[in-house]
């Protein structure tokens, strides 16, 4: 019988994150006074034990048994190969999906909000500050908080909070707190307000507000919290990829092509990763994070040094970048509005392990329908870049004539995106492309920063 979905036992759960700082070489966050920045100036921000997790050159790390104990709930995600989608298709190419929409809020996010959550209260901290895009992480997080007794506040961009009011329910259904970015609770978010009442908001401003209320909190006791972009969300987040890797194995199964979706980069590395291991080591692999055209992070931007936030409060950061001040088109992939990319699958861009890939609005909503009326999944906007992808990889394959494997991490649903997929069927989507001009223009807050080194890890 042929196989469509493979399920880890608990007791086969990966027991250990793959950390990637092990096998590639990463430019230096930059502080204030242009050295490389210190664990301590970090925190006010970060509890300590993060922090060492940020700097760790550890191959494996332990996960605890507290993280495994939640994790549980909804892991190992199943491995499913979307026999239905391939024949739509008619590809030669057997195409595997991992399913992270099954987690409470429904996304990956929840893989490293829950591992966050427990080093903060294993620090002694009481609340924990964020930003969200789409609503998905804030929603994570405050179904994180809620595991292990915290306090959640959550600053969600403008544009998602008018587009997307259930996902504020799920924070407050959680116990956390939302409110729309740019607020007048913070000077960053006055700031954006003054230059531009009606802004739509972005990740960077909403980034700056949130960083900002959590050092300006002077019990101690509250710290701040990134749902993407940083080295120990991505090493969070490998234990999609470990899961995949077991799953494949135990059909016999090894992927000739590896795809996700990337925002901040979490989702794709963490499925990524463990793989791009098996590169450096030798495996004939295709890896494409793949991004929206109106947002071109990783396939238009040029490798430097930016801030991760608005109103400059992060240290530079060695990553691909549309500029701190970029504000993305309201296009529906929330998620996916981000001006930089995580530095570590930048540093892969940059040494050519990975490709990125950048597609057109349409193409996306298409690919997601056609996932949705094939295997009955509805997916989240952001994925559907990823499932648009995976298509052209498959209609690759067809041309070859070659029974290609691909998997394609799906990062979640989009129950909640439904008005997006509403606004596709009438017609209403904008291909957007960001013109060479408009780059331009948003890359001259790079004067006078330092540059990145070229580095090779192989
Ligand atoms: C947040 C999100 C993304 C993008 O973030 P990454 O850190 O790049 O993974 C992608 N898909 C979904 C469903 C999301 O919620």
């Amino acid at each position: 019988m042929e196989v469509r979905k493979v399920i880890l036992r608990e007791d086969e759960l990966p027991r250990q994150w793959y950390n990637i700082l092990a096998d590639i070489k990463c430019n230096p966050p930059i502080g204030p006074d242009g050295n490389p920045v210190t664990p301590d100036a970090l925190a006010p921000v970060f509890p300590m034990n993060l922090i060492e997790q940020e700097v760790s050159s550890e191959r494996w790390i332990d996960i605890p048994e507290e993280v495994l104990g939640v994790l549980k709930i909804w892991r190992p995600s199943p491995l499913v190969r979307a026999v239905a989608f391939e024949k739509a298709l008619g590809t030669p190419a057997r195409i595997y999906y991992k399913n992270e929409s099954v987690s409470p809020p429904g996304s990956h996010k929840p893989n490293t909000a829950v591992a966050q959550a427990y080093y903060n209260k294993a620090f002694g901290i009481e609340k924990m500050v964020t930003e969200t895009g789409a609503g998905q992480w804030g929603s994570a997080l405050a179904f994180a908080c809620s595991q292990f007794g915290l306090e959640c506040k959550v600053y969600m961009v403008r544009v998602s909070f008018d587009q997307k009011p259930y996902r504020k329910s799920m924070m407050e259904t959680w116990g956390g707190k939302c409110v729309p970015s740019p607020s007048t609770e913070t000077q960053a978010g006055r700031n954006a307000l003054e230059k531009d009442p009606n802004t739509p908001g972005s990740l960077g401003i909403a980034i700056s507000e949130a960083i900002e209320a959590a050092v300006s909190d002077t019990s101690g006791k509250t710290r701040y919290s990134l749902g993407s972009v940083l080295n120990h969300v991505m090493l969070h987040q490998t234990i999609i990829g470990l899961e995949a890797k077991k799953q494949l194995e135990k059909i016999g199964e090894y992927p000739d092509v590896v795809i996700g979706c990337a925002g901040g980069g979490s989702n794709f590395a963490g499925l990524a990763f463990p793989f791009v291991l098996d590169k450096i080591n030798g495996k004939k692999i295709d890896i494409y994070p793949v991004e929206p055209a109106a947002c071109p992070t990783m396939t238009k931007a040029p490798f430097v040094y930016d801030h991760g936030d608005t109103a400059r409060y992060t240290p530079l950061l060695p990553m691909h970048s549309l500029g701190h001040a970029f504000v993305p088109p309201p296009i529906h992939a929330g998620g996916l509005r981000y001006h930089g990319m995580s530095p570590t699958v930048s540093q892969l861009i940059t040494e050519g392990i990975i490709e990125p890939k950048a597609v057109a609005q349409n193409q996306v909503y298409e690919a997601g329908v056609l996932f949705a009326r094939t295997e009955g999944i509805i997916p989240a906007p952001e994925t559907n870049h990823a499932l648009a992808t995976t298509i052209d990889a498959a209609n690759q394959a067809k041309e070859e004539g070659k029974e290609k494997v691909i998997i394609v991490n799906l990062s979640g649903h989009g129950l909640l995106d439904l008005s997006s997929y509403d606004r596709y069927f009438a017609n209403e989507l904008v291909d957007l492309i960001l013109s060479e001009e408009e780059i331009l223009e948003s890359e001259k807050v790079f004067e006078g920063f330092p540059k990145p080194q070229l580095l090779k890890s192989l």
